[in-house]
């Protein structure tokens, strides 16, 4: 289903301005080579009133969290350490909040969450049974369902208004941000703070990045397009910080009261370039040049073989027309994607140790390049993003 409203503020007036084609559910890796699986348009715009960047085509939920394989958050290493630090920041900050009950809207299998479980009334809610099983099963308190104003007063009417709220890295997935944020606005305490995390879109539009977008990410935002979303439901963007998960992004402190800061004011005046179409109007025509360049580039390599299977590895290799014949395995760590397949390349995940060191390897996991460069020294290296080139 095509997009006809702005999910931030239903505005009609959306401006396509990258075209990547069509391609499959990113994460759906499956389970037999000869498997094709179904594609679809993949195509943003940005929103000519409140500048949220948007997926145009509207796959069903049922599709693309139905796949089979779930993300669990706790898998990736780093992730897990980057919310350590992050709850310890937010512990710090907000110890009075969290007295008054915490809650962590898309808790995955409860990385965060566990760090104030212990301490503090926490729940999370989910709609991923997976996962959400994951973080029972570590003692964690977790309703199964999406966040919306609907579950917020169930979750207001059991526990009262609750002091610290999260949700990172989910108004991304949400079809409707609008009525997430209502949630959020209705289960806040008077004195509580949200903390908001999101890709960065400034960071993905000057890098190049499309391979962040895939039909399981529908929203991309700025502070100043995330700002406007808040503020349609009295939430006040009172402290930000920009952080390097996902190739940058954003984190806000959101409140029901204004409070000055010097840091959120700079932010927001760095993003006036987005107001003007030249933000977007050459996306496209970079973007074409890397799969160019990639593609050239590719051809003059002995045997090539893929580092990482991240979702972001679906839409690259897809969009450059990158199959088997070209890249001949994949490695990537996680145990649940091996012997799978990427979807519409038929190219085979396979385990680090399972294969030989090929010639070159194609830097799918690009955001963790210096991790992994570091721990698989030599040979030769091709990054894709932002501009592909050979290390
Ligand atoms: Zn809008």
């Amino acid at each position: 289903m095509r997009r006809q409203a702005c999910s931030g503020c239903s505005c009609v007036d959306l401006e396509p301005f990258l075209d990547l084609g069509l391609s499959p559910i990113a994460d759906a890796y499956t389970a037999a080579a000869e498997q094709d699986p179904d594609v679809y348009p993949l195509e943003v715009a940005v929103c000519a009133k409140c500048r949220l960047v948007q997926l145009l085509e509207m796959v069903d939920a049922d599709v693309l969290f139905g796949s089979g394989y779930s993300f669990y958050t706790s898998a990736s290493p780093p992730l897990s350490a980057y919310h350590q630090a992050y709850a310890a920041r937010a512990r710090s900050r907000h110890l009075d909040q969290a007295t008054r009950g915490v809650v962590e809207i898309g808790c995955n299998d409860g990385d965060l969450l566990r760090h104030f479980a212990a301490d503090f009334p926490a729940v999370g809610v989910d709609p991923a049974t997976g996962p959400a099983a994951a973080a029972r099963a570590r003692g964690l308190q977790v309703q199964v369902r999406p966040f919306g104003l609907a579950a917020a007063h169930d979750i207001r009417d059991q526990r009262g208004r609750q002091g610290l709220i999260f949700a990172n890295h989910v108004l991304a997935h949400v079809a409707d941000v609008g009525d997430v944020l209502a949630g959020v606005a209705a289960l806040l305490d008077p004195d509580g703070v949200a903390m908001v995390e999101v890709q960065y879109l400034p960071d993905l539009l000057v890098n190049n990045a499309f391979d962040l977008l895939y039909h399981e990410h529908r929203n991309f935002f700025s502070l100043s397009s995330l700002e406007q979303a808040l503020l349609r439901h009295g939430l006040h963007i009172v402290d930000a910080e920009l952080t390097d998960r996902q190739g940058g992004s954003l984190r806000v402190t959101a409140a029901p009261h204004p409070h000055p800061n010097g840091y959120v004011d700079r932010l927001r005046a760095s993003e006036a370039w987005l107001n003007g179409w030249g933000a977007y109007g050459g996306m496209q025509g970079r973007v074409d040049r890397i799969r160019t360049r990639l593609v050239d580039l590719l051809a003059g390599e002995g045997s090539v073989a893929g580092y990482g299977a991240p979702a972001k590895a679906t839409t690259l290799l897809n969009f450059c027309g990158l199959t088997v014949n070209t890249i001949g395995w994949v490695v990537d760590t996680t145990p649940a994607k091996q012997g799978r397949y990427i979807p519409g390349t038929r190219i085979p995940i396979v385990a680090p140790d399972d294969a030989p060191r090929p010639d070159t390897y194609l830097l799918l996991a690009h955001n963790y390049a210096r991790q992994i460069m570091a721990a698989n020294p030599g040979g030769r290296w091709i990054l894709p993003i932002p501009a592909p080139v050979v290390y």
